[in-house]
């Protein structure tokens, strides 16, 4: 069967499941749980973790359909583009069992708890404890910029099992129950207005062994996995509804849709895309189409869209190559957040002053504002821009490490220098 073939024969499928399926009457819970048993809230997924095993273009021609039909899309958030697919790749099948329905059906929301304090570049460095208790761990430490951890049922993180290790090798994994006494979640209020970062506190919070993911010490392999979905623009996981809200699953889908579409919310902007229909439709409203600082602007744009298909080409082989993406990915991060500043620049230069509006004022709903004010965050979250230099300079290209890095890597991390 030749690719446009198959292509269209599940598109067609596809197409026809929501033209029987799709009621934006029903609840949101409801719709969700019916897309994920159907396989195709996630069509590339593998069946029974909400997906149908599809494979590019047809993936691609599913997801199409639901456009198509105009039905609202699958859950969204930590929990679809970090947790199931290090779950998929690392998790036992009784952990598979346990978690995966809840994220593919959207029950469930998860939090990513990685940064600390002290330590966000050089997530190696985390001081976080995890003491073994018997069947379970005790933990302790704090994290920081948790996105969404105040909605959070359950959070995936990285503890320290053996300080007696170098910095990489005494870290382990772990799937947490955030809902327990000795979890404080403290929202933090950002820039954009917005507060869906959090600090989080645990205070011998508790974790079982059977919910270790990966082996004891091989923390840091896994979290690699974990954030190489992050920076990959091209994960399945990652949707065009909101990421970061709490969800009120009773609602029916067509009042969450509403209440959604009137949220300004840079940051679900930024992850979805939809910024570029916004973009085009400044430029025509303003008629500085023609203006040649935004032509020349909107070329380098272009200029980034190609670069960012050709890594992007690079990446899915290098998928292909290991199962997981490799260090490749981080040009894609690195591109998506250049084009982030330059799609503000573009659209703030066409607004002119109108571009300070806040509130009714404000072009498009203030959303082309919000993403202006979370531009700066692209190029910090899932790891900085320098970082990811950093990766693709000693990953892909093979330059040396950083001066020190390889005595800092063979140093036990209690023997580390610490500020
Ligand atoms: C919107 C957003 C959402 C986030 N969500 C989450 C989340 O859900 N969970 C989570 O765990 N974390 C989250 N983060 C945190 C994010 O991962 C960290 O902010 C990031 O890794 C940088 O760490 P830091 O803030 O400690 O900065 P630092 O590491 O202190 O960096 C400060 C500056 O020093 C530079 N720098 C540091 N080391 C080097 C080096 N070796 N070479 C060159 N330059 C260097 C950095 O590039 C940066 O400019 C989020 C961040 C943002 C912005």
């Amino acid at each position: 069967m030749t690719e446009p073939e198959s292509r269209s024969s599940v598109y067609s499928e596809a197409l026809e499941w929501y033209e029987n399926n799709w009621d934006p009457n029903r609840s949101l819970g409801e719709w969700w749980k019916l897309l994920a048993e159907s396989g195709w809230a996630f069509p590339s997924w593998p069946v029974g973790f909400g997906g149908q095993g599809l494979k590019g273009n047809e993936a691609k021609a599913a997801k199409q359909a639901q456009r198509d039909t105009e039905a609202y899309g699958p859950p969204n958030g930590v929990a679809t583009f970090l947790v199931a697919p290090t779950l998929m790749h690392y998790g036992t099948p009784e952990q598979q069992r346990r978690y995966m329905p809840g994220i593919v059906s959207g029950q469930d929301a998860w939090c990513q708890l990685f940064s600390e304090p002290g330590s966000g570049s050089d997530m190696a460095g985390l001081a976080t404890r995890a003491e073994r208790d018997g069947d379970e761990w005790i933990i302790t430490g704090q994290k920081v910029w948790s996105s969404g951890a105040q909605f959070a049922k359950y959070g995936i993180l990285i503890a320290r099992t053996d300080p007696h290790l170098p910095k990489h090798k005494g870290i382990t994994y772990f799937l947490i129950d955030m809902q327990q006494e000795g979890v404080d979640v403290r929202p933090l209020r950002e820039m954009t207005g917005d507060a869906v970062f959090n600090e989080v506190f645990l205070s011998e919070a508790r974790v079982s062994e059977a919910d270790r993911l990966g082996d004891l010490g091989e923390g840091w392999r896994v979290a690699m996995t974990t954030l190489s979905h992050e920076r990959d623009p091209e994960n399945p996981g990652m949707g065009d509804t909101d990421a970061f809200g709490q969800a009120d699953l009773s609602l029916p889908v067509h009042e969450h849709a509403s209440i959604e579409a009137n949220k300004v919310d840079g940051f679900s902007l930024a992850l979805s895309g939809g910024v570029t229909k916004i973009l085009n439709e400044i430029i025509e409203e303003t008629g500085k189409g023609d203006d040649p600082v935004i032509r020349q602007q909107l070329m380098g744009l272009l200029e980034m869209r190609r670069n960012s298909k050709w890594s992007g080409e690079r990446v899915v082989a290098s998928v292909k190559a290991g199962g997981q993406p490799g260090p490749e990915v981080s040009t894609l991060k690195l591109l998506g957040s250049e084009m982030g500043r330059q799609i503000r620049d573009i659209g703030l230069n066409a607004l002119g002053s109108a571009g300070m509006l806040t509130g009714e004022q404000a072009s498009h709903n203030e959303l082309f504002y919000a993403y202006s004010m979370f531009t700066p965050a692209m190029s910090i979250a899932g790891g900085t821009d320098e970082v990811q230099k950093n990766i693709i300079g000693e990953r892909v290209l093979g330059l040396p490490r950083e001066p020190g890095e390889a005595q800092q890597r063979e140093t036990n991390w209690s023997e580390l220098p610490r500020s």
